[in-house]
């Protein structure tokens, strides 16, 4: 890496991409007018998208942005962990593998089959995985892309030598402060803001449209509570399992609800039969 000056004091920040769409990064730049502010406060030491220019780790604060694909990322991850004091994941790729950890649940080579005219020139693994499978992760911070205001939180947070202050509660909670009419119990709209992290501020509910899950799930998500809901509310299996398998699709808790719908209903629709019922059989 070349270096450009040693002579500033500001601790350092270097932001580093894997298998990503770059869209976590440009929240960074998307902070406008903080950035100005945040440039006062710490050394954007390393940053491609935003410049050439880089200065030798070292660092302060890793962000690391995308999923562990190739054998190439295996050993670069743990050149920027030897390389950092703090690193920081953000994004669902960084999180859980991103989108592209669909490939983890098929055969191997079958996305690349189809996406690609020659897969033979490729060069990946056959799972795309989330940082800290790979390397100690200090704080992840989740979303598709991540909000930029909690992005801010966590490196004051950081800067400052605190915990971050970011919500672990469910989109639901956010839908209520808004005062947001509630599609599922309104329209029965398949919506996974009960079990999906809060940090948009309930955006799709709020122009109608269900949750998918970006934001992956919340710290105490009850997916099979939430699945065997919707079922019973006529959605099938297929959306279900839909609905679960984008930008989250490894992750564990939303994982665990792919074809587990039916299963769930059936638990549920027993639980509230009266207990004499089983007495009878
Ligand atoms: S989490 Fe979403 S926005 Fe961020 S890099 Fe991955 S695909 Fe792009
Ligand atoms: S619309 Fe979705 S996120 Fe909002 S309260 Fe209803 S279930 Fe929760
Ligand atoms: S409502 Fe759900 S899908 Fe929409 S932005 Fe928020 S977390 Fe993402």
């Amino acid at each position: 890496m070349r270096s450009t000056s040693n002579s500033d004091v500001r601790p350092t920040l270097a932001v580093w991409k894997f298998a990503s769409c770059d869209g976590c990064q440009l929240s960074l730049l998307d902070c406008e007018q903080e950035l100005l502010a945040l440039t006062g406060a710490v050394r954007i030491a390393h940053f491609t998208e935003m410049s050439r220019a880089t200065v030798s780790g070292p660092y302060d604060i890793s962000l690391v942005e995308g999923s562990i694909t190739t054998p190439d990322d295996v050993e670069r991850i743990k050149e920027v962990r030897a390389n950092s004091r703090h690193l920081v994941t953000i994004g669902a790729c960084a999180a859980s593998g991103g989108i592209q950890a669909l490939r983890n649940f098929v055969e191997p080579g079958a996305y690349a089959s189809v996406v690609y005219t020659h897969p033979e020139y490729l060069e990946t693994l056959e799972t795309s995985t989330p940082i800290s499978a790979h390397v100690a992760v200090d704080y992840e911070l989740h979303g598709c892309p991540i909000d930029r205001h909690q992005l801010l939180e966590v490196l004051l947070a950081f800067l400052a030598g605190r915990r971050p202050v970011v919500a672990g509660h469910s989109v639901c909670q956010e839908c209520k402060a808004r005062s947001t009419v509630c599609l599922l119990v309104s329209d029965k709209t398949a919506c996974l803001g009960p079990v999906t992290r809060a940090g948009c501020g309930a955006l799709c509910p709020s122009v109608g449209r269900g949750c998918f899950g970006c934001f992956g799930p919340s710290d105490s998500a009850n997916v099979a509570s939430l699945t065997a809901r919707l079922r019973l509310l006529g959605r099938s299996d297929g959306e279900l399992d839909r609905l679960l398998q984008t930008f989250n699709a490894a992750a564990p808790a939303f994982r665990s609800g792919v074809g587990a719908g039916r299963v769930a209903a059936v638990a549920l629709e027993q639980s509230r039969r009266p207990s004499h019922e089983g007495a009878e059989q």
